[in-house]
Formats: C-alpha cells, structure tokens, sequence
C-alpha cells in the first residue's frame, strides 16, 4: 500500500478490519459448535430470518438497527459491534506502522487469530487448536520466508522456550495445588511425558556443560521414544509428576552447587518440555481435528485432580512465542498475569464470580509486546538507569 498516502491506508485498513471483524463473529460462534464457518448465511439466532446485505454492514447496522433484530426485534449482543471496532481499530494501528505489504498481511493475521481464540477462551474456556496452531505454522512460514516477524531460529526457540514456560507453570502448579497428587494418566501422550522430558532436558543441558555436546534436547526424544513405547504396549508406562518435577527442578539447583551455569540446564528443561507439549498436543489434534467442544463430557471427564492451566494456554504461548521472540514473551506474560490480576481484583471488589479464562489475557500481552514490546523495554531500561 505504499502508493497511497497514509490517512487512506488508515481508513482502508479500519474499513478492513471492521468487515473481517463481523467474520470473526461467525468464526467465535460457530467454531466451537462444530459449525462451518462459511455456509450458511448469517442468521437472526432467535427468528431464523437470514441477514440481508445491509443488515451485515459492520458495527452501523447494530447502531442503526438500536441492537434488534429488524424481523422480531430480539436484542443482539453488543458483543457483535465490539468485536468488529476492536479488529478495525488494530487493523488500523497496525497499518499506522506503515510495515510493507507481506509484513502488514501477516500482523492482521495475527490480530485476527488472537481476536478469535479470545473471545472463544471466553465462552467455552477453550482454545482451538486449529487456531493455535494456525498462528505457529504461519508465524514460522512468515519466519522461513521473509525473516518476518523473526528468523527462524529465534522464532523456532521463542516457541519451544514459550510453551514450555507455561506447561511447567502448569505442572508444578498442580503439582502444588493437588498437595503433590499424581495427575490423571492420559495415554499414550499425556502431561506426564512432558514432566519427564523437562527432566531428562534439565540434566542433560546441565552434563552438556561438562561434556561439551548440549544435550538439553534430549528430553524431547526420550519422551517421544516414551509415548511410541505407550502407543505399541496400549497401556501408559509413566513416573509421578513428583519425581520428575521434582528431579527436573534440582538440575540447576545442582548446577549453581557445582559452579556451573545454571542457565543452560535451564534451556534444556524449557525447550525439551516445551517441544513434548507442543508435538503431544499436535498428537491429540491429529486424532481428533474437530474444535467442537462439548461441554457436559469436559466437565464429566473430571477426575478430582484441579489443572491451574489448560493446555490451550500452552500452545498459545507457544504461538505467541513464535511471533515474539522469547525476552518479548516473557514481557507478554508479566502484562497477562499483571492484567489478569488487575481484573481479577476489580471483580472481586464488584462482586463478579465468573471465571475469565486466562488466553484473553495472554493475547493481550501479546499484542502490547507486539506493537510496543521494545518501547516498553526501553523505558524501563532508562527507568532503572540501565540505558
Ligand atoms: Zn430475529
């Protein structure tokens, strides 16, 4: 778009944003009901009539139509309107970067994709994986094709390292939570592979220190070798979350005894579990493609052991991970978590009790480390007096 001049990208890219906007609504509410996303028409949920073309004008129809249905008058959410002014107004900062064009395609995907897997981490407290995963295939095609938004070795790494943060979050968070329980064994390629993988992957980066080759990626292959073994025997061989977290957290403890660097016992643990997190939950989506989610089998499927974090939150910090880089994720996850108790706190005080799951707030970390990551750091490198 580098032929026009800046205002008219600005309004182009609004107009954009809004109308891909009103297709997100169908994607959030179709999704995870099993529903194609592109037949049928849009219809009025409660009177069946299908939308005319003025009627699907984003965010003016809702104004003009006063929020009703114009055949019943049933009231439709304000959540339409809302969803189609955010994806335009983000559109619009996006093309405010004046990135080139390919660039520019890239972070409207990556907007979209995150506008969608939010709004559905709301209503059904889960993350598609064909979103997740739509978002790590992209932003490492985008890496391998144009450097854009990383190289792809930094993209690659900031996506293990990601997804491996948050699944031991979530590991030693049950772990602490179920009072150090076993969680349920899922065969043949369940959490208790990732457990193992970021043990063998602590020590293994730690005796890499002293041998020489790094051997952090080995976790990744032992709990590969592990779930093949679990997939012929048909039964699930697996050591207690217990013992392998609790193994895995005292490589670089025993690292810092032997004066060594702690750090590459560290990466091990973190890329190997984060690699066996992420080829285990392609593993699942493999086996079973279909974002439908059913609600009464999830609650059923309960078995006394309480998760912290779901494993959607994994794959997408795995996403946001590609798309970020490792040192900006982890300023994604400080706004998540700082922002999620901010609300939490606001919620409390109104009284409010249901849960927000936490992907909505790790999408918005990870838009602010997007658009204003370096910024950011900047500022509080002078604030500190470091820069
Ligand atoms: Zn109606």
């Amino acid at each position: 778009m580098d032929g026009f001049p800046l205002p008219l990208q600005v309004v182009f890219a609004f107009l954009l944003g809004s109308l891909l906007g009103s297709f997100l609504n169908v994607v959030i509410y179709r999704l995870p009901a099993g529903l194609s996303v592109v037949r049928p028409r849009s219809r009025c949920p409660r009177c069946g009539q299908v939308l005319s073309p003025l009627e699907l004008i984003p965010i003016v129809s809702w104004v003009v139509q006063r929020g009703r249905c114009r055949s019943c008058q049933a009231p439709i959410s304000p959540r339409y309107p809302l969803v189609e002014a955010l994806t335009a107004m983000l559109f619009s900062l996006a093309a405010l970067w004046r990135p080139a064009l390919p660039e520019l395609l890239f972070i409207w995907a990556f907007i979209a994709l995150l506008i969608a897997l939010s709004f559905i981490d709301i209503d059904t407290q889960t993350l598609p994986n064909s979103l997740n995963f739509g978002g790590i295939f992209l932003g490492m095609l985008g890496a391998l094709l144009l450097g854009f938004p990383l190289p792809w070795p930094e993209a690659l790494e900031g996506g293990l390292l990601g997804a491996g943060l948050v699944a031991l979050l979530a590991g030693y968070g049950g772990l602490l939570y179920n009072r150090l329980k076993d969680s349920p064994r899922e065969g043949p390629f369940g959490v208790h592979l990732v457990h193992l993988a970021a043990m063998v992957g602590a020590w293994g980066g730690l005796l890499g220190t002293v041998g020489g080759v790094w051997l952090g990626s080995l976790g990744l292959v032992v709990g590969l070798l592990n779930a093949s073994l679990n997939a012929r025997l048909g039964r699930v061989l697996a050591l207690p979350d217990a013992l392998t977290l609790g193994l895995a957290a005292l490589a670089p403890l025993a690292a810092l005894g032997l004066g060594l660097s702690p750090l590459e016992s560290l990466r091990g643990l973190l890329l190997s579990a984060g690699g066996l997190a992420l080829a285990g939950m392609f593993y699942w989506w493999l086996r079973n493609p279909s974002d439908k989610v059913d609600l009464e089998a999830e609650a059923q499927s309960a078995s006394g052991y309480v998760s912290v974090m779901g494993y959607g939150d994994v794959v997408l910090a795995g996403f946001l991970g590609v798309w970020l880089g490792w040192a900006q994720l982890l300023l994604a996850l400080f706004v998540a978590v700082l922002a999620g108790a901010v609300v939490g706190l606001v919620r409390q005080r109104l009284g409010g009790n249901n849960q927000i799951p936490f992907g909505p707030y790790l999408a918005l970390g990870g838009l602010v480390a997007f658009f204003w990551g370096e910024t950011l750091v900047r500022w509080y490198l002078g604030y500190i007096g470091l820069a």
